[in-house]
């Protein structure tokens, strides 16, 4: 694979698809009297959210407009490879999908993202799920217009998964954010590290770091647009620049982010603790605007099996690494990912992995059960550990964790913090829900009269739309702890 830059001439080649089937579905959304609807299903990662939000923001210029899921012209997958169950998820969609395609014969049906880079779910769909009508990798998302005119004008299915690994100018592309308060800001795509059980730096191809003014520029745009948080992402943030000699660095970014006026919280993920600077930890420390959250993947602790993943550190490298992180920042919160049951890894290894979490005392963590990828090393190794060893080992692993969860949020409850508003709770709309510097989740209520920051006021009993205050901040008295959650009262609205 060879990494290719995309050319402004090809970005215009693909602008003039998108004009013809505007026209085209303009025209026959006008004779049968109502739009043409899509609907996106996002699987996996913020990266992948990502390229939904780019996704959404071309079919928009095709004049699509966002549909329900239950029955749309146009259905797009953005698939995940990173664990069997999201692909098992994909498939028993699929199959839902042909009962909404025989009531339908119309709709268009289209499956993209990282497991189409595996030729065999490409091969599984054409023999299997024939009703798929686009097949596209994640490299292709901004190809998007002329595979579609492909597919309306020659009405042949097109599967067209390319092997580039490509760099386009995310500036140039129509970006649908999902969030009117939170932009999330790809500054590198694919991974160089291999670790042995990862399917990414297959599916995703090699490091391209975008250049350094474009993403600064796409900031300020989003500072101007009023945008209060931006999460910075990459597979591996802090090895951005490395793909290219003389490139500013990470930290180098990051502290250019920080001095962006308007911007109130900056967040980034991944930090590959083999890559993370002492540098770094300096700059979230030294900035106000940073949030004070680092998400560093442990994945084992025992050195053993960090060898056999391929990580690159050592057990003692990574507590250096998280101590430095809290004596700089005691405020702040780390959470990691844990794998439990790699190829080999003994009941002794397991206690290395327990005894690393009580060191560090992770304010939260995604823990998985080791997932066999297809064309991975750690597929092919021998000792594969039986699930219900597995099962047992994850479970007392879940056990010492919540507690560990449960224990920090009890810390902070006395505490005043700031929160940005990111609108109802899902659970009960009178409550709201938002998070703390710390990237601690917190739901509160507001009294019952109250001015809005929006100059409207707040009648005792009235109900009222809370997502009207998304992207607000406000102070708020933490009352109480869960594991995964904390409760609030609100203080005072504050503002930036
Ligand atoms: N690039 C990030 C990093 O290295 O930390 C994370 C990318 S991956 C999408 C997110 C997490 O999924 C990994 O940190 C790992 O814990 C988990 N993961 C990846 N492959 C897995 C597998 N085969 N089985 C179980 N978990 C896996
Ligand atoms: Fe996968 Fe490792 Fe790359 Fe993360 S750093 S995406 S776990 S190969």
């Amino acid at each position: 694979m060879s990494k290719f830059v995309i050319q402004a001439e090809d970005l215009a080649a693909q602008k003039k698809f998108a004009e013809a089937l505007y026209q085209n579905y303009h025209n026959e959304a006008q004779s049968r009297g109502y739009e043409f609807t899509f609907s996106i299903r996002t699987y996996g990662c913020q990266l992948n959210e990502s390229d939904s939000e780019k996704l959404s923001g071309i079919l928009k210029t095709m004049s699509f407009v966002q549909g329900n899921t239950d029955d749309p012209d146009l259905v797009i997958f953005n698939t995940c490879s990173v664990r069997e169950n999201a692909q098992d998820r994909l498939f028993g969609n699929l199959g839902l999908v042909k009962a909404m395609k025989r009531k339908n014969p119309k709709l268009i049906v289209g499956v993209c993202g990282c497991m189409m880079k595996q030729e065999e779910n490409v091969e599984k769909i054409t023999k299997s799920y024939p009703f798929v009508d686009l097949i596209f990798g994640p490299q292709d998302i901004h190809r998007l217009p002329e595979l579609l005119y492909r597919l309306h004008f020659t009405s042949k299915r097109v599967y067209d998964v390319s092997k580039n690994d490509y760099l386009a100018d995310d500036l140039d592309l129509p970006i649908d954010r999902s969030r009117r308060f939170r932009a999330l800001v790809p500054i590198m795509y694919g991974c160089n590290n291999f670790c042995t059980y990862c399917i990414v730096p297959y599916t995703r191809g090699r490091e391209r770091s975008r250049p350094f003014e474009q993403i600064i520029k796409e900031l300020n745009n989003l500072a101007a647009e009023g945008y209060k948080e931006i999460l910075l992402l990459g597979q591996n943030v802090n090895s951005y620049g490395k793909d290219n000699a003389g490139m500013p660095d990470f930290a180098d970014l990051l502290e250019a982010a920080a001095k962006i006026d308007g911007i109130s919280r900056i967040r980034f993920m991944t930090s590959h603790p083999k890559d993370l600077s002492d540098r770094v930890i300096d700059i979230m420390a030294e900035n106000p605007n940073i949030e004070k959250h680092l998400h560093l993947p442990m994945q084992s602790g025992s050195d053993n099996i960090l060898k056999a993943m391929n990580r690159h550190y050592t057990r003692e490298q990574y507590i250096r690494t998280a101590r430095l992180f809290r004596e700089r920042i005691p405020y702040g919160t780390i959470s990691t990912d844990i794998i439990v049951g790699f190829p080999g890894e003994t009941e002794a290894d397991f206690a290395d992995t327990l005894s690393l979490m009580r060191e560090i005392r992770f304010d939260s963590a995604f823990t998985f059960q080791y997932s066999v990828r297809p064309g991975t090393p750690a597929a092919k190794m021998e000792d594969q550990i039986p699930q219900d060893v597995v099962t047992e080992r994850f479970t007392r692993l879940l056990e010492l964790q919540n507690g560990h969860c449960f224990d920090s949020n009890s810390g902070v409850v006395g505490n005043v913090e700031e929160i940005l508003i990111e609108g109802r709770s899902e659970t009960a709309p009178h409550i709201l829900s938002g998070r703390t510097m710390s990237n601690r989740l917190v739901n509160f209520t507001l009294p019952d009269d109250i001015d809005l920051p929006d100059g409207t006021h707040l009648e005792k009993g009235e109900l009222f739309d809370g997502d009207r205050l998304e992207g607000c901040l406000a102070n708020v008295r933490i009352t109480g702890a869960r594991p995964f959650s904390l409760e609030g009262r609100w203080e005072s609205f504050t503002h930036d």
